[in-house]
C-alpha cells in the first residue's frame, strides 16, 4: 500500500508540474507575441516619417533642388513634419512604457470633476469656436474623486480630439458625469461615425486603427486609447465603448471608488 500511495502522490506531483509548466510556457508564449507583435508595429510607425524624411532629404542633396529655394523649403517642411511626428510617437511610446512599468508615479488629487470637465470643455470649444458643439450634462451634486489631473484631463481630451478627427465639422459632442454609490461616470459620445462591429473591440489595443480608407486619411498613430485604457487601469478604472443607436459611439470612464 504504501508503494501504491507513494507511487499514486508521484504521479499527482508530476501533473502537477506539467501543468504548471505548460501553462508558464503558454504565458511565456503570449508574452512573446505581444511583444514581437509591438516590436513590428513600432518599426512600421518609426519607418514611415524616417522614409520620408530621407527621401525629402536626398531630394534636396541628390537632384540638384537646392537652387530651387522654394521647393527646398517645401521639401524642408516635409522633413520638419515628420520629425515632429517621430518626436510625437517617440514620447508618446516613453509615456507607455514608464505607466505600463509603474515608473511614473501617479500624482493623484481629490478633484472636484464638476469643474474639472467644464474647464476642458470650454479650453475645446475655444478652438473650435463654430465648428464643434460640446454640450455638457453637469449634475447639479457636486461629484469629487482622486486623479491624476494631467493625465486624466489626456484622456478626456483624447475622446474628444477624436471625436472631432472621426466626426468631422459640425459634429455634436456630449460630455456626461454621473455617479452611484461607490462608481463615478464621464462619458463622452459623438454623433460620427461610430466603429464598426468586427473592430470595437480592438480600439484599446496599441497601433490599432480601423482600416476603413476616409479614416486614414485622418493622422494618427493608436495610441491614444491604448494609453487611456492604461492610465485607466492606474486609477482602478476601467474604459470602454460601444455604438450608438443612431449615429456615432460612446466612451465611458468608470472609476471605482477604493
Ligand atoms: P488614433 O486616433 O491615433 O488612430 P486611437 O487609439 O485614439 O488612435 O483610436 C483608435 C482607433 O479607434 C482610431 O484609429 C479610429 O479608427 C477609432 N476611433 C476612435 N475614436 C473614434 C470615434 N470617436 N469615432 C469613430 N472612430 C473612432
Amino acid at each position: 500500500l504504501p508503494q501504491i500511495i507513494f507511487a499514486l502522490v508521484l504521479i499527482g506531483f508530476s501533473i502537477f508540474a506539467l501543468v504548471f509548466a505548460y501553462r508558464s510556457y503558454l504565458t511565456q508564449m503570449r508574452l512573446n507575441l505581444l511583444r514581437s507583435d509591438f516590436i513590428s508595429n513600432i518599426t512600421h510607425e518609426l519607418k514611415i516619417p524616417v522614409a520620408t524624411a530621407k527621401t525629402a532629404l536626398e531630394a534636396i542633396l541628390n537632384f540638384g533642388i537646392s537652387d530651387d529655394k522654394e521647393k527646398t523649403k517645401s521639401y524642408l517642411k516635409m522633413v520638419a513634419l515628420e520629425m515632429n511626428r517621430l518626436d510625437k510617437l517617440t514620447t508618446r511610446v516613453l509615456e507607455h512604457s514608464r505607466l505600463e512599468t509603474r515608473q511614473h508615479l501617479l500624482h493623484k488629487e481629490v478633484t472636484n470633476l464638476n469643474d474639472f470637465i467644464d474647464r476642458i470643455r470650454n479650453s475645446v470649444q475655444m478652438i473650435y469656436p463654430d465648428s464643434v458643439k460640446i454640450n455638457y450634462e453637469n449634475p447639479s451634486e457636486i461629484i469629487t474623486l482622486p486623479i491624476d489631473q494631467v493625465y486624466i484631463e489626456g484622456v478626456i481630451r483624447n475622446l474628444i480630439d477624436n471625436s472631432i478627427k472621426y466626426g468631422g465639422k459640425g459634429v455634436n459632442i456630449k460630455a456626461k458625469l454621473w455617479q452611484n454609490e461607490n462608481q463615478v461616470f464621464i462619458s463622452i459620445e459623438d454623433n460620427g461615425p461610430g466603429i464598426a462591429k468586427e473592430y470595437i473591440d480592438k480600439v484599446f489595443d496599441q497601433f490599432f486603427r480601423v482600416p476603413i480608407g476616409n479614416q486614414h486619411n485622418v493622422k494618427g498613430f493608436g495610441l491614444g486609447l491604448s494609453f487611456a485604457a492604461l492610465v485607466m487601469q492606474q486609477h482602478n478604472g476601467k474604459i470602454s465603448v460601444e455604438n450608438l443607436k443612431e449615429k456615432g459611439c460612446r466612451f465611458t470612464l468608470k472609476f471605482t471608488r477604493s
